[in-house]
């Protein structure tokens, strides 16, 4: 090698340290003038048992579940809604992650994600759990820092005996000490009408869903599980035990809201909605 070669090695190795140096900083976090909704890949649950959620297997498209986070930006705060699969289950084997007959596959972490567009969990001022059930806290620890947003009876549950001895409960269990913020009915969380917790029970008695105003995409509803398929929507059914526990009235009042603002409803695990939805780190506003 000659000095010109030598130098050029230099040079390249020079580049790459700065290359590595730039990759190592965060994203700048992005900013907004008006609510922006960021929709992340949570996982997937490999599942085929639409009976449960009284469907016949040939009456629904695909039977597995997407499990989508979103984050919205307003120009006020984050908020979070949902933290899906646990990260640690990111790039593990499906015999090793099966929950109650559901297999959990995850390719990406939240946090990977979040870290994409410059947001940090310390970042984000507001959390809100659809509800307590395992593909919904996997990572709701995280955001202990945050103010939780929940409804007493989803607290109440999440930290009662029984739950204590949930296998997930360390997944969030910081959330007992955090800044927690008890809602009852529907809470706009910024003060404008553009970000507004509301109460769904049913699926659990602390239930909730998000409306979100979007100045380009208009309203969009995030209904937690208030729906899992698409199917249970256009054909009018629901699981048997929810029959008598609220979610019969809650799809009655956000069915009659999409109706009043012509907004959409996007239902988190449904396959297709969560193929085709723009992923983070492109958004919505
Ligand atoms: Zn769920």
């Amino acid at each position: 090698m000659n000095l010109t070669g030598k130098s050029v090695v230099l040079a390249a190795l020079l580049l790459l340290a700065a290359a590595s140096t730039n990759s190592a900083e965060l994203p700048t976090q992005p900013k907004a003038t008006s609510p922006r909704l960021y929709v992340f890949d949570c996982g997937t649950l490999v599942y085929n048992r639409p009976e449960d959620y009284n469907l016949k297997r040939e009456e629904v498209k695909d039977s597995n579940m997407g499990v989508t986070c979103y984050l919205v930006v307003h120009p006020k705060g984050l908020l979070l809604y949902d933290t899906g699969l646990n990260d640690r289950l990111a790039g593990r084997p499906l015999y090793e992650n099966i929950v109650d007959g559901y297999g959990q596959i995850k390719f990406n972490t939240l946090g990977g994600q979040l870290a994409d567009i410059g947001v940090t969990p310390a970042k984000i001022d507001y959390l809100v759990l659809s509800h307590y059930h395992w593909d919904h806290v996997g990572n709701a620890g995280d955001f202990a820092g945050s103010t939780w947003l929940v409804y007493k009876g989803d607290h109440d549950q999440m930290f009662g005996k029984e739950a204590r001895a949930y296998p997930w409960f360390p997944q969030y269990s910081a959330l007992e000490h955090s800044k927690t913020q008890l809602l009852s009915g529907d809470y706009d969380v910024f003060g404008d009408g553009t970000v507004v917790v509301l109460a769904t029970p049913g699926h659990t008695e602390g239930h909730c869903s998000l409306l979100v105003r979007l100045r380009n995409t208009g309203p969009v509803v995030l209904s937690g599980d208030l729906y899992h398929y698409a199917e249970e929507r256009d054909l009018k059914r629901l699981p048997e035990e929810e029959r008598t526990k609220g979610t019969v009235e809650s799809r009655l009042k956000i069915e009659e809201l999409l109706r009043q603002t012509k907004g959409q409803l996007w239902i988190g695990h449904s396959m297709e909605f969560f193929r085709t939805a723009r992923k983070s780190p492109a958004w919505y506003d």
